[in-house]
């Protein structure tokens, strides 16, 4: 039995979902002809009550294509040190939009509005970059999984506001935080001009992203796509896999989030650990102690047919997922007993 939990994307679609795909309806949707994808959009448009949304091959891309719409070449975005968009996604932010990020110093992949505000580049003072974006991420990849605190999300948009700032959230985990926190999709429409969504993560799809918005910015997103190389064909086998996700797979996530926090207890009580940041989801991030060799430690999970990932500076992580079943939890959480 092989435990992956490198990450909530190695997962594979269910027989369910799979029988879903292949029933589904499709067309061309360069053309806008796809009625599974335009489903989708539909639904998730509706679901965050904003009025456009367009499907994308990845989260990253659905991320470009945001800061595409949001600024000019030349311009800067102000996001965490943490953030997806600034250390994931392959330099794209000055390949794709030519602009830079100004990084706040954050806790966990998270700021305060006050900081948010300190970022901003005087506009009138010609010799700084342009602020034109606030980008934030919830819930937080580097951070752990960490969930914003919504009352800061709404002081940093009215930030936004007061310097006429786009402000874009990267929800490729927002599922996680809804379900953690038992939020409402709706709650984040009204405060976001952009979100973007991954169907591809806790949700258990093969690919797939969402990125949903306010209309004067979304009209422009079906170009930016195409510029990307983002426009794809009869591509609602993909897009019915995300449908049957969100009405099936969404509340399993509650389960994902409790057998990380089992994960988290089991390897607080070890001596060969120094440190497990706090859980709120499904990411776990722990420290080894410093007499433990990162790569021995991995080797020796690896021996045992665990697969984690270590993240730098003796820090590990792993990630718990729709595939990870109560079989392989229970003999992971007794292989770390003994360990
Ligand atoms: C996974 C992820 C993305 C995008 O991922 P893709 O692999 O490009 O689909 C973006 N932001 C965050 C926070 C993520 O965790």
């Amino acid at each position: 039995m092989v435990i992956d939990l490198r990450s909530d994307t190695v997962t594979k679609p269910s027989k369910g979902m799979l029988e879903y795909m292949m029933a589904a309806e499709v067309g061309d949707d360069v053309y806008k002809e796809d009625p599974s994808v335009n489903a989708l959009e539909e639904h998730l448009a509706e679901l965050f009550g904003m009025d456009q949304a367009l499907f994308f091959p990845s989260g990253s891309m659905a991320n470009q294509a945001a800061l595409k719409l949001h600024t000019n070449p030349g311009e800067q975005v102000i996001c965490d040190k943490y953030a997806h968009i600034y250390n994931y996604e392959g330099g794209g932010a000055s390949f794709n939009s030519g602009i830079s990020c100004k990084l706040i110093d954050g806790h966990r992949g998270m700021f305060t509005a006050e900081q948010a505000e300190a970022s901003i580049n005087p506009p009138d003072f010609y010799h700084s970059p342009l602020t034109s974006l606030i980008a934030i991420e919830n819930t937080t990849n580097k951070g752990g999984g960490a969930c914003w605190d919504f009352e800061e999300l709404k002081r940093i948009r009215k930030i936004a506001d007061r310097h006429a700032l786009g402000y874009h959230l990267d929800g490729a985990r927002l599922w996680n935080a809804l379900v953690a926190k038992n939020e409402r999709p709706k709650a984040y429409g009204g405060l976001f001009d952009t979100i973007s969504v991954c169907l591809s993560k806790g949700l258990g799809c093969p690919m797939g992203s969402v990125l949903i918005g306010k209309k004067d910015i979304m009209q422009r997103a079906i170009r930016v796509r195409k510029i990307l190389g983002g426009g794809m064909r009869q591509v609602g086998f993909a897009a019915a896999a995300g449908l049957y996700a969100i009405n099936r797979n969404l509340d399993l996530l509650a389960d994902d989030h409790i057998r990380a926090k089992e994960i988290g207890e089991v390897l607080k009580s070890k001596s060969y650990i120094k440190k497990v940041e706090p859980i709120e989801t499904n990411i776990i991030i722990f420290e080894l102690d410093d007499d433990v060799d990162e790569q021995t430690f991995l080797n020796t999970l690896k021996k045992k047919d665990i697969h984690i990932i270590g993240m730098g500076s003796n820090k590990l992580r792993m990630v718990t997922h729709i595939d990870y079943t109560d079989m392989m939890h229970d003999s992971l959480l007794q292989t770390l007993g003994t360990l």
